[in-house]
This record gives C-alpha cells, structure tokens and sequence, in this order.
C-alpha cells in the first residue's frame, strides 16, 4: 500500500508530498519547494531514503530545496523536459520571497510524458501536462496523481506566468486529468486534496 505524508513547506505553502510503500525503505519527494531540514526530519523519522526527487514543474516554490536534499542523499532528479532550463533561470521576486531558495542543479532525468519510472515497491507513471508552464508534469501513481500546479481543488493553476498558455493547460487537464477514474485522489501542489469525480462536476473552470 502506497502512503502518502504531506509536508506544507515554505512561503507559498507549497504541498511537498513523501510517497512511499509500506515496509519500503525508499520514498521519492514530489515538489520540495523548501524547508529541506523539516523534510530530512519526516524522511529520518520514517527511515526513509529518497531515491528520486521529482518536481512536477520548474517554478522556484517546487524545486527550492532540490540542491541541498540532493547533496545530501545523492539521489537522482527528474523534471519536465521543457521545464529544464527554465529551472535555472526563475524569477527574482519569487526567489525573494521564498528566503530559502537554493537553484537546482540539472536535472538527472528529463522527461516528455509517457515514462513509468520503478520506485521501491511502486511504479509513477509521468504524465505530459503542459500548460502552467511549458514542462508541467503529472504523476501517477496507482489511483493517485499529483498535478502540480496544473489543477487544484476547484481551481486550476495561473497560466499568465512566462511559457504559461490557457489553451494548453485546459487541454491537459481534460485529456490527461480528467480521463483518470472518478475515484482517483487529486494531490496538488498547494490547497487540499481532492477526486477526479468531484473536479469533474464541481470546478468551475472546467465546465
Ligand atoms: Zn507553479
């Protein structure tokens, strides 16, 4: 059984989230946008190692805590493929505010949509859900995915940001997104949790 903890990190409240199998030593971190030490403290506590970082999308407020948690677990990390060198090169306003932002170093894997990658006990399938930036991902895993900022519980994420584009992103979020079950739980990358089934009906943006 995949659990999921949830750790809020940073000025934005961004949803870091620790995936990993019951009586699994390995995790992988989804969006650490900060607070490096307040994730190694759950990881510690838990026993687990990340194998793999993974951001959904290259904005500073989920990929901020990238560098240290790879130096310090030397594991490998993975981003879109059109979000690469945008990683790099993100705005300074944002950095500012976020206090401790700490640029990224390339990433190890880049993908394109389509990959399922092994983790320890639990395979992520890679979702292409451009649109909130040119390199947004989704990942799935069993009947949960993790959007990023592409959709969020009765909203969807801003696509006015640079390499942002509404046409794209309502795009992906219908034909990646909401064919997924009903039942599928949505975890985004800030503001609760929800279903695919409960997107469907109730958020008004995608009427
Ligand atoms: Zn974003």
């Amino acid at each position: 059984m995949v659990q999921v903890e949830i750790i809020r990190v940073g000025a934005l409240s961004t949803n870091c989230y620790v995936v990993y199998s019951d009586g699994s030593a390995g995790c992988v971190l989804i969006d650490p946008g900060g607070e490096a030490e307040l994730i190694s403290e759950f990881m510690e506590r838990q026993e687990l190692t990340p194998e793999r970082i993974i951001s959904t999308h290259a904005h500073a407020d989920h990929t901020g805590a990238v560098a240290p948690l790879v130096t310090r677990y030397q594991c490998k990390f993975g981003l879109g493929a059109a979000d690469a060198v945008a990683a790099g090169n993100q705005s300074e306003w944002l950095i500012d505010m976020l206090g401790d932002f700490e640029e990224p170093p390339p990433p190890s894997a880049k993908y394109f949509g389509g990959e399922t990658l092994q983790c320890d006990g639990f395979e992520i399938n890679v979702l292409a859900t451009p649109g909130h930036t040119p390199g947004s991902i989704s990942l799935l895993i069993d009947d949960l995915v993790f959007t990023g900022d592409s959709l969020f519980r009765e909203s969807i994420g801003r696509f006015d940001l640079p390499g942002g584009s509404q046409e794209q992103e309502l795009s992906s979020i219908h034909t990646m997104l909401l064919t997924l079950a009903d039942e599928t739980v949505v975890f985004p990358g800030h503001g609760p949790s929800t279903t695919i089934g409960h997107e469907r009906f109730a958020n008004p943006y995608l009427q």
